[in-house]
């Protein structure tokens, strides 16, 4: 049983089904309600924290943590272009801007990391290079990532349900789970406004929208406040 029907609940989905699996997929609202329709489309390995830092901090597991961000950008990528997923993708690469001069040695560092360890196709580039590629001298320079792209978020989630759905799984919009609770014999009993429903495993997929339904989950969310701006 998966609760939540974003990108997390149903790339889980459709490979479980894949596998031979029976699986039932349940969504408080429309499926693809949440942040999975409605995101950025920017598709990259990576974390908000630097790779620095995370390995800084948690040595092998932070580089280990790391590797799977980029497992995860592969799987996206292979999943789009094997489903022939019309999702609008494209590998465009990305840049990580510095703004400020002191910046390049810390992407400098970063690209040899990103070079030497994990193997990737990263270069610095210089103010002048940059300013021909953005058409701004605000910049110092940057890193350019050419592992990375872009994607129609709402298009991505439409094909991921399709698979899902050819690959028989059964998908639920409209159906809250409201408690999950443990069998004494094994498996989990999930329980929504209209039935109890006995299943072996449990993946609980709700993202930030988690509710009550796991008190012990409900804990662990911390709300941030983040704010974006475009200038032309
Ligand atoms: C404004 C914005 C921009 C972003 N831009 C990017 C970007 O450019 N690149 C990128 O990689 N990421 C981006 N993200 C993050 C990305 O969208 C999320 O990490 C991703 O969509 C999470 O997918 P998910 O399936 O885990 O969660 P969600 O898509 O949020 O799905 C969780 C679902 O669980 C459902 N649910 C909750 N409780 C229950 C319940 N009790 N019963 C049943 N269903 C329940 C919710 O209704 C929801 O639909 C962005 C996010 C936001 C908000």
């Amino acid at each position: 049983m998966i609760i939540g029907g974003g990108y997390t609940g149903m790339m889980a989905a459709a490979r479980l089904a894949w596998r031979g699996r029976a699986v039932a997929l349940l969504e408080k609202h429309e499926l693809g309600w949440g942040a999975s329709s409605r995101n950025g489309g920017m598709v990259h390995h990576g974390f908000k924290v630097g790779l620095q830092t995370l390995i800084e901090r948690y040595g092998d597991r932070g580089a280990e943590l790391y590797r799977s961000s980029i497992d995860a950008f592969d799987l996206v990528e292979h999943t789009i272009t094997e489903q022939r997923i019309d999702c609008e993708y494209e590998r465009s690469g990305h840049l990580s801007l510095a703004y400020r001069a002191g910046h390049m040695k810390g992407l400098g560092e970063e690209a040899t990391v990103l070079r030497d360890v994990f193997k990737l196709d990263v270069r610095l580039i210089d103010d002048a290079e940059l300013h021909s590629e953005v058409g701004s001298t605000a910049y110092h320079g940057a890193l350019l990532v050419e592992k990375s792209g872009g994607l129609h978020p709402a298009k991505y989630m439409a094909g991921l349900t399709r698979l899902a759905r050819d690959r028989a799984a059964h998908l639920y919009g409209g159906i809250a789970a409201t408690a999950v609770e443990r069998r004494r014999r094994g498996g989990f009993t999930v329980e929504t406004a209209g039935a109890k429903i006995a299943c072996r495993d449990v993946l609980l997929a709700t993202n930030g929208y988690t509710d009550g339904i796991l008190p012990q989950v409900r804990r662990r969310i911390i709300p941030l406040g983040r704010s974006e701006s475009i200038r032309s």
